[in-house]
């Protein structure tokens, strides 16, 4: 009997048939994330329901030398959540209750395979949320948010998901549970394992549960989209509005080619009449009307923008953001396409921007670049479909020549190779243009130490 039968006969022993899969369908959908570029190869998928079923799967895992893969929402990017080497694939899905919230404490405990969505629309009712935001939130775990740090489009107000968690209940490959700083807002006492934990994408511990932190729902929200003549506008346009409007809470960019990708595939207008280089929407907090009313005509008196909109009620806000919200989505739909998360200092943005630009233009001709991202956290993400008529060996080896060029002009700006996607497999060539080679073994260390034996999300960030 082989060591992966010999493992699920143990479990099978303790788990309910339907917690355990070989059925081919979900082999290759829950050993696949949305990057969707590496061939998934999952031995099983198996569905704890409980922190103690993990902890219980883990220790056998681990006795019988079974590599584990841990498992959210899959709408991870850099190929995280993917099992290519057949792993069995560790679904959080089922541990996904919502609740209880403490008011006093602003605190919300939870399952790690809750989704995203329903914790924000669990703590709506009660005038809180959860200011972890992004496109794929219908989707994405919470657990799944933890473990890769998630960014989103409100980070520029309130910061990464690391903010936002309090505690944590993890389980470590030996078997053993682990609650990471309780429900305590201060804590000097050594170490924070949760921090550590927090960005650490599936290869130290399993998350099963989490205690987060809330805030309370903006009295109001106006949302603006613009059109501007070129990229430097739009950074001009951000230091304006964060001078002048103190409750800026997202700064968004699209280029042209996104939104005309976004145009076409949605089948909507464009939500401006001029046309621009470069778009932003923006969104404001808590801020009355007429302030918003007044910055706007300031916008245009000093012609810091080419046009604009402003929402004016939630529904039309609604509507505005899925202009920015749907970019990823419209280009990816049907393509395969080679994509960068990149970021670097805000004040070198306008620079950065423009080099990168005039290399894609010389180094790609003919391919199609899109360029959006959160830039007022200096996060651009870089999207270059394959065209069409072009072999996949030929495009990847070009994509592969093309981001050592990118990297490299990246490092000079001292910029990251992942801002908010993580390392995963498919940024674990280019750790080195973002981390030391100290860094690096310091990271193997600390893996190391969790995992000796090398079996959680093996071949995975470092
Ligand atoms: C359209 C679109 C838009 C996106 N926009 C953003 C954005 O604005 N900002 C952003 O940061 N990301 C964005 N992403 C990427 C992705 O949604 C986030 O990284 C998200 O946090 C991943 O959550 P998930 O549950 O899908 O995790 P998965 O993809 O399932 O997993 C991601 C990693 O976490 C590990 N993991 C998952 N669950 C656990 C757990 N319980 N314990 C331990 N490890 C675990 C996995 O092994 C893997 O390494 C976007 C993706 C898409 C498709």
């Amino acid at each position: 009997m082989k060591l992966i039968d010999n493992f699920l006969a143990v479990l099978s022993q303790s788990l309910s048939p339907h917690q355990i899969s070989l059925a081919p369908d979900t082999l290759t959908t829950y050993a696949q994330d949305w990057s969707n570029i590496l061939t998934p190869k999952a031995s099983a998928v198996i569905f704890p329901e409980s922190t103690e079923q993990v902890a219980m799967i883990l220790k056998e895992a681990s006795n019988h030398a079974i590599s584990i893969v841990p498992s959210g929402g899959r709408t991870g990017l850099s190929g995280g959540a993917v099992a290519q080497n057949g792993e069995v694939v560790l679904s959080l899905e089922r541990i996904n209750f919502i609740g209880p919230l403490q008011e006093t404490a602003l605190t919300l405990k939870v399952g790690a395979g809750a989704i995203t969505q329903a914790v924000h629309e669990h703590c709506e009712p009660n005038g809180l949320t959860w200011p972890v935001d992004f496109a794929s939130k219908g989707s994405s775990q919470v657990g799944g948010n933890i473990a890769t740090n998630a960014g989103g489009v409100r980070v520029l107000r309130y910061g990464n998901t690391r903010n936002w968690v309090l505690g944590l209940t993890a389980v470590t490959m030996d078997g053993t549970i682990h609650h990471f700083n309780g429900e305590l807002e201060k804590n000097n006492t050594g170490f924070d394992l949760r921090q550590l934990l927090i960005g650490s994408e599936g290869t130290l511990a399993v998350i099963t549960e989490a205690t987060l932190k809330l805030a309370p729902l903006p009295r109001s929200k106006l949302v603006f989209f613009f059109s501007l003549d070129g990229f430097s506008s739009a950074i001009s346009l951000f230091t304006h509005a964060r001078k002048k409007m103190p409750n800026l809470s997202a700064f968004e960019c699209l280029d042209r080619a996104s939104l005309d990708s976004v145009v076409s595939h949605f089948s909507k207008p464009s939500p401006v009449k001029t046309p621009g280089e470069v778009y932003v929407l923006m969104e404001i907090e808590n801020t009355p009307f007429e302030e918003a009313e007044a910055f706007l005509s300031e916008l245009f008196d000093k012609n810091l923008v080419l046009d604009g909109v402003m929402a004016q009620n939630d529904r039309e806000a609604a509507h505005l953001w899925q202009y920015r919200e749907g970019v990823a989505e419209s280009i990816l739909a049907g393509n395969r396409v080679h994509q960068e998360d990149v970021s670097v200092p805000v004040a070198c943005l306008t620079e950065f921007y423009s080099v990168i630009q005039e290399r894609y233009r010389q180094s790609l001709p003919g391919f199609k670049v899109f360029f959006f991202g959160h830039i007022g956290d200096g996060n651009l993400h870089i999207f270059i479909p394959k065209p069409a008529g072009l072999e996949t060996a030929e495009f990847i080896s070009k994509m592969k020549k093309s981001d050592e060029e990118l990297f490299q002009v990246l490092a000079g700006f001292s910029g990251s190779v992942s801002a908010e996607h993580g390392i995963g497999i498919l940024k674990r060539h280019a750790l080195h243009f973002s981390r030391s080679t100290a860094e690096i073994e310091l990271f193997r260390g600390i893996k190391r130490t969790f995992d000796p034996k090398g079996l959680l999300n093996p071949g995975k960030v470092c």
